[in-house]
């Protein structure tokens, strides 16, 4: 009897696939002895979307990041549900619940400010009833992904293994695609071929870097091997959903490993080819973005407020002074060919990266404000520390400065200004006569190239 179950289920291991039946994998099931996921540790309302879709007939797992995060002993970001309901199933069985998306339909189940996204098993393309549920585009790229299909189907079809892992309403595990293995292994490895995903879904480069840094995983060979010649994909992807990646990359707390890994996998030039041009290992644009990154990791960790705003800032940063220069040359006053510099910059960016209005504003109010601050004379220091955006301004330079710009102490003069009171602080800015003269306006270029404030920085 074993020898012929044994021989039904061939346990071909294939590279990103578990054990395969009839060319269905087949779930490793692992009780909860073995997977160790303590229930105390998975979202109440999670486990709640699980036993209403299956008190309604339906099949429902977590899976995804939740799944994976709790058997690394990690606090999962957010636990997504994946079932047999379709949208429209999931929609009447929860009142507080939307559906969203178009490319990808999805339900939104509500808990006060908790969501919980309940995805239906996706299915393979070759299956779809009509053609507009799913859509191939020539090279590959998935226009569409609402072909449903079963639990082994909505496996394959997700993106590394270690995020194919079924949590159930009876507390295994089911593991289709040697997720377990990699999760021991400590690795990112692609379901299915590699070059095939990335094509359906160039996103699977950057959300494999991604991932591997933030769970310090290495990327297993052949999901690594061919990013690099297939980057350029990437410049089919949306603007908008490469600023939706962009803040996952550089925003979760590991965004210098996040760097290193683009640079190594040829990612960073994609999504910034103006940037990365001026990019070499150790340079000022290069110690300038790891400072910046270093800053964010670090406020996220210790649970402060950090914006796309002061990121692309200086990232943008060596781009836009070699434009401003650009512009000085061809006879421009240095604020006006800045501002002249921010639009072109700026524009040429949002074509690959779609940084919002709300964000893209203040980061140029940052840029501009770094030659404001060379103002000092007549009040104007007073009147800048009231400026609602001093204070990032600020940072900024001083960000500048740790990353080897020569500004000539003026983080240091604005560190004491702002410590200092009264008498103390007209000190400081009679000290400045001697340096920055007294010149009324800021536009008016004075004789004396290194002398005042609006030197052109330099940079080491
Ligand atoms: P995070 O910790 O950032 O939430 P995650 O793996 O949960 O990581 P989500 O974007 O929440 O990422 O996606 C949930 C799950 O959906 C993934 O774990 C994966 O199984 C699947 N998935 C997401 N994006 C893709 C994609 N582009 N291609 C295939 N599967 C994907
Ligand atoms: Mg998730």
């Amino acid at each position: 009897m074993l020898d012929w179950i044994k021989s039904r289920v061939a346990r071909v291991t294939r590279p990103g696939k578990g054990p395969v039946a009839n060319n269905k994998p087949v779930a490793v099931v692992l009780p909860p002895a073995q997977h160790g996921i303590p229930e105390e540790k998975i979202s109440t309302n999670a486990l709640r979307v699980l036993d209403r879709l299956h008190e309604a007939g339906y099949e429902a797992h977590i899976v995804g990041g939740g799944v994976r995060d709790l058997l690394l002993g990690l606090r999962p970001k957010d636990f997504d549900v994946a079932t047999n309901a379709t949208p429209e199933q999931v929609r009447q069985v929860f009142r507080n619940s939307r559906i969203i998306g178009r490319r990808f339909r999805i339900v939104h189940v509500l808990f006060g400010r908790d969501v919980i996204e309940v995805t239906t098993y996706r299915g393979h393309h070759s299956n779809a009833e009509d053609q507009s549920q799913g859509e191939v585009h020539d090279s590959g790229l998935l226009l569409r992904d609402n072909v449903y299909g079963t639990i082994e189907e909505d496996a394959v079809r997700r993106d590394f293994t270690v995020n194919a892992l079924y949590y159930g309403v009876d507390g295994n595990v089911r593991d289709f695609c040697n997720g377990m293995r990699d999760i021991g292994l400590r690795r990112i490895h692609i379901i299915g071929d590699p070059e095939t995903r990335y094509r359906e879904d160039p996103v699977r480069m950057l959300r494999a870097v991604r991932l591997a840094a933030k769970l310090d995983f290495t990327l297993e060979k052949h999901t690594a091997a061919p990013i690099a010649r297939l980057a350029t994909l990437l410049n089919d992807i949306s603007n908008a959903r490469l600023f939706d990646e962009m803040v996952k990359l550089f925003m979760a707390g590991s965004a210098v490993k996040t760097y290193e890994l683009m640079i190594e996998h040829q990612l960073f030039q994609v999504l910034f080819p103006g940037p990365a041009r001026l990019l070499q290992p150790g340079n000022y644009s290069d110690r300038l973005i790891r400072q910046a990154l270093a800053n964010t990791d670090t406020r996220i960790r210790n649970d402060q407020r950090v914006t796309p705003a002061f990121l692309c800032a200086a990232i943008l940063w060596p781009a836009l002074q070699q434009q401003q220069q650009h512009a000085q040359h061809g006879g421009l006053p240095p604020y006006e060919a800045l501002q002249k510099a921010a639009q072109k910059v700026i524009s040429e960016q949002v074509k690959r990266i779609g940084i919002p209005k709300r964000f893209s504003q203040p980061m140029q109010e940052i840029w501009e404000l770094q030659w404001q601050l060379t103002r000092r004379q007549g009040g104007r220091a007073e009147r800048m520390l009231e400026h609602p955006r001093f204070r990032a301004a600020y940072d900024f330079l001083l960000l500048r400065e740790q990353a080897g710009e020569d500004l000539q102490g003026l983080g240091q003069w604005w560190t004491d200004f702002q410590a200092a009171e009264g008498n103390e602080r007209e000190r400081l800015q009679r000290e400045l006569g001697r340096t920055e003269g007294s010149s009324r306006s800021g536009r008016r270029r004075r004789g004396g190239r290194n002398r005042g404030g609006n030197r052109a920085p330099q940079q080491h």
